[in-house]
């Protein structure tokens, strides 16, 4: 884990940093086909932090080209595993070097904490390029019980190019989420980072060709959703795609496919999360600790956020009283300060959207346990409010800001109801000491996360992913990512005693 620099040092690292601005293909950085470009905004302070190329169908067609001729000539596909192992722990160690650069770029790009790029994002891009890079030589294929006059394997091959389009809430962090096994497996990659946070996928693509990945495997072409992201998943030459961000966008990709190749697709969508407390929940102070983190964390900008409180009304009045205090730990204001815990909204569109909910919540009447202010048009305060409904816009839409609904529950049965009460099925919290209901709760949410007692998204050896309209296809994290990169291959030898003998004297 890095160790934090004061403010200023951050300050000064920002000021020397030098920002990427083109797409990198084939190994090299490259103005846009168009010549266009788009302007990189830091959230925080509305300034232009660079001009990046604004890439459109052309672009992504010349990348996909480069990844296809690495794929096929085998320059990383056909590696020894443990050589693309070596390649992928030595962009790691560089990851580790540039840390506060990196940090830096991550933090002025999206408005994150830079406490959070230091201590969670960086050090989990690491850990989990690290994972699948160690995994990778340590994998074993299958043969099927077809007795004594056959053999069949079963094999895993790399499914070749691979589209990856990015969210922008954690920006690294998602690219590693995505890199990491497909490349691990060896796979070419085009990657389209969101519009608003392309300068760290740019810096990781060179610090990798750096750490001797052969050009053409990872290419990073910057740009709309409607100029890079639909043609990439148009694309007639592309395997598949694996995708983070909204379930309207993640909807497209599955008509994309269903009108091109019917490439493979791999959904990560939203959430409506829900965080349960039971009457009989312990330690209050850990828990009120708890649904702080999962409602505030990223500004809630989190797909994974508990948005939803579901408490059970004995217990609601001194829970509410433990958030408030522990809410009052989550300082918020410019990102590049480490004694924040909250930064910037990553737009003012997303600030608008998030301000609209705010209102919403006042002009419903909800009791306004904390919060409720916008401040500068840029930041959002920590909000809960009370009183909400299951059937409200509140407790139903994602929201994607620091706004928690809290929904009063009589009993487990009612909280769980509450609970599957919504299209979404990513991930749940429930926080009880009676083991029983903690393992029957987690039996009956429909999520692809169930957490006991605590708020998180599992780590590297868990699979990620959602229920219902949360995602499809597939799971990011843990060796079922790793999978989902790759194509099964059967291949059956007749060693019957009539088979012909193939075998050269
Ligand atoms: P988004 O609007 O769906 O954008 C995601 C990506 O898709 C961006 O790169 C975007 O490009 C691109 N895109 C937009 N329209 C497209 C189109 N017509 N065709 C192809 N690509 C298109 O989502 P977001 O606002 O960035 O991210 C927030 C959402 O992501 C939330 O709903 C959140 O829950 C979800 N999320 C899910 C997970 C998970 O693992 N389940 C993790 C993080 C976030 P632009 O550059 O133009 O925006
Ligand atoms: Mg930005």
């Amino acid at each position: 884990m890095s160790d934090l620099l004061t403010i200023e040092e951050y300050k000064a690292i920002a000021a020397d940093l030098q920002l990427p601005t083109m797409s990198f293909v084939d190994g090299a950085f490259r103005p846009s086909v168009s010549g266009n470009t788009f302007e990189s905004i830091n959230p925080a302070t509305g300034e232009v932090l660079a001009n990046i190329a604004a890439c459109n169908a052309e672009d992504v067609d010349f990348a996909v080209g480069k990844a296809r001729e690495a794929f096929e000539d085998g320059r990383w596909s056909r590696l020894h595993p443990s050589e693309r192992k070596e390649v992928l722990i030595k962009l790691c160690k560089l990851v580790q070097q540039n840390s506060h650069e990196l940090a830096v770029m991550e933090s002025l790009d999206s408005g994150k904490p830079i406490a959070d790029c230091e201590t969670i994002d960086i050090p989990e891009f690491i850990h989990t390029l690290s994972w699948h890079a160690e995994a990778i030589d340590k994998i074993y294929d299958q043969t099927a019980p077809v007795g004594p006059n056959a053999m069949a394997m079963i094999v895993r091959e790399p499914i070749g190019v691979v589209g990856a389009v990015l969210p922008w809430n954690f920006p690294l962090l998602m690219l590693a989420w995505k890199i990491a096994p497909a490349l691990a497996a060896g796979c070419s990659m085009v990657v389209k980072p969101a519009a608003q946070t392309t300068l760290t996928a740019l810096r990781i693509a060179e610090l990798a060709a750096d750490a001797g990945l052969p050009k053409g495997v990872l290419n990073i072409v910057p740009g709309s959703g409607a100029d890079v992201g639909e043609p990439l998943g148009l694309h007639m030459d592309v395997d598949m795609v694996t995708f983070t961000g909204s379930t309207v966008t993640g909807r497209r990709f599955l008509r994309y496919a269903a009108d091109s190749n019917i490439k493979k697709v791999v959904l990560e969508l939203g959430g409506k999360n829900p965080c349960i407390v039971l009457d009989d929940a312990e330690d209050l102070d850990k828990v009120a600790a708890q649904v702080c983190a999962a409602a505030f964390w990223n500004m809630g900008e989190n797909c994974s956020a508990g948005s939803r409180l579901i408490v059970q009304s004995g217990i609601k009045p001194a829970l509410l009283e433990r958030i408030k205090v522990h809410a009052r730990s989550w300082k918020l204001g410019d990102p590049l300060d480490p004694t924040h815990q909250l930064g910037a909204m990553i737009d003012k569109g997303h600030f608008g959207k998030v301000a609209e909910y705010l209102e919403l919540g006042k002009s419903e009447g909800y009791d306004i346990v904390l919060g409720g202010e916008s401040i500068d048009g840029t930041y959002i305060e920590p909000t809960v409010f009370d009183g909400v409904s299951s059937t409200d816009r509140l407790a139903r839409e994602e929201i994607f800001g620091p706004l928690l609904s809290v929904i009063t529950v009589e009993s487990y049965d009612e909280a769980i109801a509450v609970a599957n009460d919504t299209e979404y099925g990513l991930a749940a919290s429930v926080f009880t000491s009676n083991a029983k209901k903690a393992l029957r709760a987690a039996q009956a949410i429909k999520a692809g996360t169930v957490t006991v007692n605590c708020f998180g998204e599992g780590d590297i050896t868990t699979p990620f992913g959602g229920y219902k309209q949360s995602g499809f296809g597939g799971r990011d994290n843990s060796i079922h990512a790793h999978d989902q990169y790759t194509e099964l291959k059967t291949i059956w030898v007749d060693l019957s005693d009539d088979a012909v003998d193939s075998s050269i004297d």
